[in-house]
């Protein structure tokens, strides 16, 4: 700790505090671990963090979809068509929106990079 300032930025691989290194023009990045990370690379990490956390949510969204669509038939076994439609309505509305989200993970700028590279 005494070698570099206390960051922001949290280690990718162990979560502990990550330090700030300054070597002339130079930043690297330390945990008490070990763990050691250029900006770049301490990027790549966060990026890859970002796409995972928003391939997880996609697959929680579409299972609560599922499951909007069986209550709905459930629902209209038990002749409740009023609540079938509102659970059904719910489940085309939250697939909408779930496409911005499918759009935003499938965006390469999103990720400071063109699709391109
Ligand atoms: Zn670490």
């Amino acid at each position: 700790m005494a070698l570099g300032s206390v960051s922001k930025y949290t280690c990718p691989d162990c979560h502990g505090v990550l330090v700030e290194i300054k070597e002339g023009p130079l930043v690297r990045f330390r945990c008490h671990t070990g763990h050691a990370f250029s900006p770049a690379s301490l990027m790549a990490e966060i990026n890859a963090e970002i796409d995972n956390g928003l391939w997880e949510a996609i697959r929680s969204v579409e299972e609560r979809i599922l499951l909007m669509r069986q209550i709905a038939t459930l629902q209209s076994e038990a002749d409740r068509p009023d609540m079938a439609l509102k659970f059904e309505r719910q489940a085309d509305d939250t697939e909408a929106r779930l496409q911005l989200l499918r759009d935003l993970v499938l965006d390469p700028a999103f990720f400071g990079h063109s699709p391109s590279e």
